[in-house]
Formats: structure tokens, C-alpha cells, sequence
């Protein structure tokens, strides 16, 4: 920039999914290619541009001389050209995804920092509009803008207690009494929720966040459970996080900090936390139920898992998803489904909760069915808690 008086273009250069690139072709041959990759690119610029790598996924060219965005598209069409050749003489048979994104001296910016952040925030854009490559404008901020804010006010909260845990009360079918609770967390402003939790907890996986808010809900989890005279209860555990390396260490300092009892804390865990890898899976699960801890898997029957994996893992409970339980009493299927579900966990001797149950007929059914335990809105929402306090008072056995 202080060289270049006139203006210019940066590309921003973004391979989609440089570890599975990785994976394919190995790390060496990933290098070199991308060295091969840099090298064409200078080729092609000849002395009108400088490339650079920027990140690990990324390359930088500044390309000279170039004064609007029309011009732009065309440098970078012909960088798109180069890649492909370099991608068709390395015979790569699945081809990595280019996403470039550009931002104009002077015209956009007219600093290092905002150039760079607006040929992200335009490479960003192109991922979600499937085009190849994206000239920043006001739509990209827009666009993008949004996750990216969202991450950091949610660093923020959750180290400025605006994180809460809500709990949403299980009960044993059978009495229809509290038999425990589940850790829900809640994004709250004056009130309202900034983000469900179907968002920012995948956020707070990408923002590298996750055993921060996990250590924040099972601690606070933990808490609640004394303060209800033991009441037990289930922390949600995300995928990253179960396969953490500290992770086991982790619930091991949470236990004994709460002189929690045998059985009184459970961890949710998806059938898709157990197959990113199975055999780290499986260990994880057995060193937790070795410290008492016991194992629910979450969102049954969702996952592309194999019932084979039942062999393998210790669990304790299986949780029926709640899209088949508001639909059993409409669908044929789904009726079928849990049923069969309800029969695999007493063959396996395990507890069997229903989440969803909305109505006194799917209640019913579900009763008849054999299920024990059961989670919805005909009982309780997530509550505050306060207002599980006043709950517990109606509802404990
Ligand atoms: P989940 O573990 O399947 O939790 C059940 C979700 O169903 C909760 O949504 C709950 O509020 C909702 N729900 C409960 N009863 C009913 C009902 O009768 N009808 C309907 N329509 N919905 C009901 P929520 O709280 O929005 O949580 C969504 C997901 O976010 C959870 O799904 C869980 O996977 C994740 N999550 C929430 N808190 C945490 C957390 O602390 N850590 C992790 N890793 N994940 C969390
Ligand atoms: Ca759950
Ligand atoms: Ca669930």
C-alpha cells in the first residue's frame, strides 16, 4: 500500500475444506500442491500481483492496477482458471473448493485491517451463496456480520454471567413426579433470548468456547442438584467437547467440587458425538461411568448410526427424540418407532425417557408403551431457578 500509490485489488483466496484436502492427498502432497497452486498464481499475475498465504487456508494477492470492480472479477476469474489447470495436472480426482472474496484500494478501504476484513467478509458471502467469487459490497456485511458479532457477544456473556442455565423437570411416568432435571442454557437480554441454544452452542464450538460454557453448565448444573437436596440431574454434552482431551478431567474436578453422589449427574450425549470416533467414544464413556456418572444417549433415533454400536457402549438411558414423540399420535410410523424404541431399551436394560410430550393422550400412550420417564411442556418448559424451586414443592415424590 505505501508502495502503491494507485489502486488495487485483494483476493482473498479460500480453499473450502483444507482438512479433508489433507486427509486425501496427505500432508506433503497437501503442501505442495499448494506451493504448486502459489506458484501459478504469480505466473499468471506476472509483476501486476504478489501472492501470499495467509492463515493456513488462505491466500492473499494484491493485485496492481486495478480500478473497479469489474476489473477485479476478471483477475480473479483468470486466478480461478489457473487453479483449475493446477488442479487437473495434479489429477486430483475431487477437486478443493476456491471461494475468493475481493476488496478494493481505495475504494473500499483504506487500511490494512478493513481491506483484509472486507475480502473475508465478501469470501464469507460466497460460501452461503454458493457463486464463486464475491466483490465486498453492503450485502456482505449484512450477510456475514451477523455470526461474526454474535460470536463475540457471546464470549462476552458468557464471562459477564449473561449465560443462565434453565432446567426442564423429568418425571418418572409411573408417579408422575420430579425424578430429575435437565440443564438447559439460556441466552437472556432484559428478558428476552438473544439466540437459542441451537445456535450458539455450535457457535461456541467454532469460537474454540466449548469447555468454557460446558464447565459453565455442568458447574451451575451441579450447584442447582445440592440446592434441591440432590436432585439428579443431565448436562447436555456437544461433540467436541465429549472428545476433549481434558473432558474426563474435567467432570472428575466438577464431581468432587460438588461432592456429588453416584447416579446424581447425567451426561446427554448425541449418537453423532459417538460415531465422529467410536473407539475414543466408547473409552470416554467407560472412564465417566467409572466415576459414577450415568450415560444418556440424546436425540435417539435421529443419528446414521448402526444399532451394532449398542454392542459396544455402555449407556444407562436412551432419550426417544422429540420429533417422533409429538408425532406418534398422527403418524403410524412414528408411533411404531418409539415403540420399538421403548422395546430395544428394556432388552438392553435401560431407562427410557420421552422428550417432547406435549398432550395427556401422548402421555397416555406412552404409559401403555412402557416407557418411564418423560420430558415436555404438558409438565414444564425450561424453567428458571426460581421457578423450579416452586415446582419441586408441587412435584417431588
Ligand atoms: P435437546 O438436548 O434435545 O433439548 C431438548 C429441547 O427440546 C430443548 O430446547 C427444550 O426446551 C425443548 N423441549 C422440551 N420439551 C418440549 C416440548 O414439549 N415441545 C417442544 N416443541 N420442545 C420441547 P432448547 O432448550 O432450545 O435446546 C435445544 C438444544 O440445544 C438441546 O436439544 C441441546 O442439544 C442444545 N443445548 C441446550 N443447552 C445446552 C448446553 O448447555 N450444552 C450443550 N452442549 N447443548 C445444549
Ligand atoms: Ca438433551
Ligand atoms: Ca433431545
Amino acid at each position: 500500500m505505501q508502495r502503491d500509490a494507485g489502486s488495487f485489488a485483494l483476493l482473498l483466496i479460500n480453499i473450502a475444506d483444507l482438512p479433508g484436502l489433507q486427509a486425501r492427498l496427505g500432508f506433503q502432497a497437501c503442501a505442495a500442491f499448494l506451493q504448486s497452486l502459489s506458484d501459478r498464481f504469480g505466473l499468471a499475475l506476472d509483476k501486476r500481483g504478489t501472492v501470499l498465504r495467509f492463515g493456513d487456508a488462505n491466500f492473499c494477492v494484491l493485485v496492481r492496477a486495478i480500478r473497479n470492480g469489474g476489473h477485479a472479477v476478471l483477475a480473479a476469474e483468470k486466478l480461478a482458471r489457473v487453479a483449475e489447470e493446477a488442479m487437473s495436472d495434479a489429477a486430483l480426482t475431487i477437486a478443493p473448493e476456491l471461494n475468493i472474496g475481493i476488496s478494493l484500494w481505495p475504494l473500499q478501504a483504506t487500511d490494512g485491517e478493513s481491506l483484509l476484513r472486507k475480502a473475508q467478509l465478501a469470501a464469507a458471502a460466497v460460501r452461503k451463496r454458493t457463486a464463486r467469487l464475491q466483490v465486498f459490497d453492503d450485502s456482505c456485511a449484512e450477510q456475514v456480520l451477523t455470526p461474526w458479532t454474535l460470536g463475540n457477544a457471546f464470549a462476552e456473556a458468557l464471562r459477564s454471567g449473561g449465560l443462565q442455565v434453565y432446567y426442564q423437570p423429568k418425571l418418572r411416568i409411573a408417579d408422575r413426579r420430579a425424578a430429575g432435571a435437565e440443564a438447559l442454557m439460556r441466552w437472556l437480554r432484559d428478558g428476552t433470548p438473544v439466540a437459542t441454544p441451537d445456535v450458539f452452542i455450535p457457535l461456541a464450538e467454532e469460537a474454540g468456547l466449548i469447555q468454557e460454557t460446558t464447565w459453565y453448565a455442568l458447574s451451575n448444573a451441579l450447584q442447582q442438584a445440592a440446592a434441591c437436596g440432590d436432585l439428579p440431574v443431565a448436562v447436555n454434552i456437544s461433540p467436541g467437547m465429549l472428545h476433549h482431551h481434558d473432558f474426563v478431567e474435567m467432570v472428575r474436578t466438577a464431581l468432587s467440587a460438588w461432592s456429588v453422589k453416584s447416579g446424581g449427574l447425567t451426561l446427554e450425549i448425541t449418537e453423532g458425538a459417538l460415531i465422529v470416533d467410536f473407539e475414543q467414544a466408547t473409552a470416554r464413556l467407560a472412564q465417566l461411568r467409572e466415576l459414577g456418572v450415568r450415560i444418556s444417549i440424546d436425540d435417539f433415533g435421529t443419528g446414521y448410526s448402526s444399532l451394532s454400536y449398542f454392542k459396544k457402549i455402555s449407556a444407562d438411558e436412551l432419550k426417544i427424540d422429540k420429533s417422533f414423540v409429538m408425532r406418534m399420535l398422527t403418524e403410524d410410523a412414528d408411533q411404531r418407532l418409539v415403540e420399538t424404541i421403548i422395546n430395544l431399551a428394556r432388552h438392553f436394560r435401560l431407562d427410557v425417557v420421552a422428550e417432547g410430550v406435549e398432550d395427556q393422550p401422548t402421555l397416555d400412550m406412552l404409559a401403555r408403551m412402557g416407557c418411564d420417564y418423560a420430558q415436555g411442556y404438558l409438565f414444564a418448559p425450561a424453567l428458571s431457578t426460581q421457578q423450579l424451586g416452586v415446582w419441586l414443592r408441587d412435584n417431588r415424590p
